[in-house]
């Protein structure tokens, strides 16, 4: 059978795409890009942009696959099932568990009808092979599912189910059989890993899970997807300091730099604390790169409000902020607060705080004009080769000689701003 994938949202959804892709290969089915007999789409519920993108894509799936047995998985899938029959375009609606299945289902549907079991999202950590295409400089690897914090804001909970860990010796496994396939760096990630090992008896961390795979694997780059501040304690900058293997660049979730908005988010953190924990990190791993999300126009947000925000995003001195508008969640306690704030409210304070964000940025890369850096070629890019090192911004490397070779570190001299991240060229010794 030919097989076409698409994936909407996170990281964690792309692992979960590449992990169906490796299986539905592994039974000898062909991947497509089109003019499939299946198609399974990986879909969003994180914002009601996400919804209307799912829809587009259904469309769009439908127009290149016109005979093709589609199936929706994912977070829209498990929430929203109904509104995805309506569009008439799905032949199966599978949730967020049980993932292989739907290849399974897609495989008999192909072969005459069949009826999709309704989604259940809290069965146990479903273990989906890790793998991305032979000679990609990175993975991801899913080492937790599910979250059990319910910020007010946030769908997903009801879209993942509770937390649930990969044990750390299958992680570990994983993370071996990535190696061996030519990896180079691998990017942990999951929907709350803060609270990777909670579920799992006896109880680990995500901090003791990252000293094994530091320890096994000396020779990778291991990248930690988005953080809860509240992981970020003396323990583990003094447990993670001084391994070369671990990426210096930190996604430390805020979502909003005031104390009364982050009570009504129902964030589990002051910004005092927040403050604490970039200072912490920033002695521990003082060039770290420190990225984050946030969210402006929650209900009730008063420009004073925002004007607080603002300023503490300054006071971190982020390395890079993705600005979200808030976007209302049915079946979330957000979604019914007072205040709620309008549209163009909305855009505007989002492009007050991009505006912050980039200046922070150029501030950020900025300090390291004129350093030399080790870094990974990944792929050609414009005349020049795209990398990156540890703290996670892009570099483009100007290489006339044609000395920089796919994987292979080399060491650059950074000359400039550029694009999203910085220029280089070879440094001296390199030449
Ligand atoms: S921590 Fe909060 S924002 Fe993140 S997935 Fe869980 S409920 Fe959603």
């Amino acid at each position: 059978m030919r097989f076409a994938f698409y994936t909407l949202g996170c990281k964690v959804n792309l692992f979960e795409t590449q992990a169906l892709e490796q299986l539905a290969a592994a039974r000898g089915h062909e991947i497509v890009a089109r003019d499939a007999d299946a198609v399974i789409v990986n879909t969003c519920t994180v914002t009601s942009v996400s919804d209307h993108k799912n829809i587009r894509a259904f469309h769009r799936l439908r127009r290149d696959n016109p005979h093709a047995v589609i199936a929706a998985c994912g977070c829209f899938a498990q929430t929203d099932p109904e509104r995805i029959r309506a569009t008439g375009e799905i032949d199966l609606v599978c949730g967020t568990t049980d993932r292989a299945k739907t290849l399974d289902l897609c495989e008999q549907a192909v072969g005459g009808a069949v009826d999709a079991p309704a989604p259940a999202p809290d069965a146990g950590f479903e273990q989906l092979p890790a793998g991305v295409p032979q000679g990609r400089t990175r993975a991801l690897l899913k080492i937790e599912d599910g979250c059990d914090n319910f910020c007010t804001y946030c769908i997903i909970p009801y879209a993942r189910g509770r937390v649930r860990s990969l044990p750390p010796a299958q992680v570990e496994q994983e993370a071996a059989r990535l190696v061996a396939s030519g990896v180079h760096e691998i990017v942990l990630t999951g929907i709350e890993i803060a609270a990777y090992g909670r579920d799992l008896h006896p109880q680990v961390t995500l901090v003791d899970l990252l000293v094994r795979l530091l320890e096994a694997q000396p020779n990778v780059r291991f990248r930690l997807g988005s953080l809860d501040p509240q992981l970020v304690d003396e323990a583990f900058c003094a447990r993670l300091q001084g391994f070369d293997g671990l990426a210096q660049h930190f996604h430390l979730s805020l979502q909003s730099g005031c104390d009364s908005v982050l009570r009504r988010m129902g964030r589990r953190y002051t910004t005092a604390q927040f403050l604490a924990c970039v200072e912490r990190l920033r002695a521990a791993f003082p060039d770290c790169s420190i990225t984050t999300d946030l969210i402006v126009g929650f209900p009730g947000e008063t420009e004073q409000e925002f004007a607080q925000t603002l300023a503490f995003l300054r006071r971190c001195a982020f390395a890079a902020v993705h600005v979200f508008p808030y976007s209302v969640r049915e079946g979330t306690r957000a979604a019914s607060m007072p205040a709620q704030i309008e549209r163009p409210l909305k855009a505007a304070r989002a492009a007050q705080a991009k505006r912050v964000a980039d200046a922070l940025r150029s501030t950020y890369l900025s300090r390291f004009v004129g350093r030399t850096l080790e870094v990974l070629p990944e792929h050609p890019s414009g005349g020049c080769w795209a990398a990156h090192g540890r703290y996670g911004f892009p570099v483009y490397i100007d290489d006339p000689a044609d000395r920089c070779r796919k994987n292979r570190p080399v060491r650059v001299q950074l000359t400039g701003l550029h694009r999203d991240g910085l220029r280089a060229q070879l440094a001296p010794a390199q030449e």
